[in-house]
């Protein structure tokens, strides 16, 4: 089998409600998704996505993955996109770094390969959880009458996985999350995500006057670094989010001993094949993980599912979706969606949901062999 054909489309997803995070840095109004279809000679397409989050959250956009595209187009033509591990040491050889570009490839070749198995990707990569797996609400709220309105929401929805952004200032994220512990459910799941938006000492400040609750903080600093200068200071469990991109970043956090949790988003972090290996580590070293789309359509949302389904359930916290955010519709209401605030995975052969090319508009690119 080879592939054939490349065609990308550029699609705005626009937010259903501008969105802040950072403690109020950092606003998000729509999002620049490209969809890639891939075809072979076989007559089998598969279809992939790679969905930044804007282009000030991390550093990745969208008209620079499009240009990544055009540069691995060449090397990743003729390969067989079954042999996901070809395609990765292509792409890589052809463009170092620039991750994010790489995974709609990844992801339409990992939908080739399940097709042509004829199993989902979960069951391909090794076996899928049909354990459903609850999606993680964002609650981009600064109040704590809005926080606890956007929760409410949430829940009327069924969610019961909650990402509370806070940062920005402490005395006020104090506030909001002693009252959000007093308002939690019993088996409610909430990580408050600082998404980078505190100094060494704001971190300091909050983790250490919030210690009786012992909640779990995603991503409290800017780097690393800074995440382990702070680790003996403070008994707060942490979960690393836009500072986990490589294996290399992996294999520090597990070896150091820098979080209870990682959380993988798969655009950022390359795509399925990366994210499996950032997968096992975290396994082997007791670390739970929380998959997210990085954001994106109901492609998106499926992809990060396949992958947390090959997380044994004790171990999988939550997935983050994208999809109860956006109001652009690709994919006529096909493909797993929220039921009671959970997905589940869809059991058709690849990735079980294709959009509708139609709603996509004229392709921006077009590379053949
Ligand atoms: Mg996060």
């Amino acid at each position: 089998m080879k592939i054939t054909r490349i065609t990308v489309y550029q699609v705005d997803l626009p937010l259903e409600h501008p969105y802040w995070l950072s403690g109020g840095r950092l606003k998000f109004e729509c999002l620049d998704a490209t969809l890639v279809k891939l075809e072979t000679d076989t007559g089998l397409t598969g279809w992939g996505e790679g969905t930044p989050w804007g282009h000030t959250y991390v550093p990745a956009h969208g008209p620079g993955l499009r240009a990544g595209l055009a540069t691995m187009a060449p090397f990743v033509l003729g390969l067989d996109p079954r042999r996901v591990l070809d395609v990765e040491r292509a792409m890589d050889l052809a463009l170092p770094g620039h991750l994010y570009a790489k995974s709609p490839i990844d992801m339409a070749c990992w939908d080739i390969a399940g097709q042509a198995a004829g199993v989902p990707i979960a069951d391909l990569m090794g076996g899928g959880s049909r354990t459903p797996r609850p999606i993680a609400s964002s609650v981009g709220a600064k109040t704590i009458e809005e926080t606890r309105d956007v929760i409410e929401r949430y829940r009327a929805r069924g969610y019961v996985a909650h990402s509370v952004k806070i940062g920005g200032n402490v005395a006020r994220d104090i506030a909001r999350i002693r009252d959000v512990e007093a308002i939690r459910r019993d088996g409610e799941i909430v990580l408050y995500d600082v998404n980078r938006g505190w100094s060494r000492a704001q971190a300091l400040q909050v983790m250490r006057a919030t210690e009786d609750l012992c909640v779990t903080f995603e991503q409290p600093c800017e780097t690393l670094d800074d995440i382990a200068a702070l680790r003996p200071l403070h008994a707060a469990p942490v979960s690393v989010d836009e500072s986990l991109v490589t294996l290399q970043d992996g294999a520090r956090i597990a070896r150091d001993g820098l979080a209870e949790v990682f959380g993988i988003k798969l655009n950022r972090v390359g795509g399925l094949t990366k994210a499996a290996r950032l997968r096992d580590i975290a396994l082997a070293h007791g670390i739970d993980i929380f998959v997210m789309a990085t954001g994106g359509s109901v492609l998106a949302d499926t992809e990060a599912l396949h992958l947390a389904a090959t997380v044994p359930d004790a171990a999988c916290r939550a997935v983050w979706a994208c999809q109860d955010m956006i109001t652009a519709e690709i994919a006529g209401g096909r493909g797993p969606r929220n039921i009671d605030g959970h997905l589940h995975l869809p059991e058709g052969s690849g990735l079980g949901v294709h959009p509708d090319e139609a709603t996509l508009g004229h392709p921006v690119a077009v590379y053949s062999a």
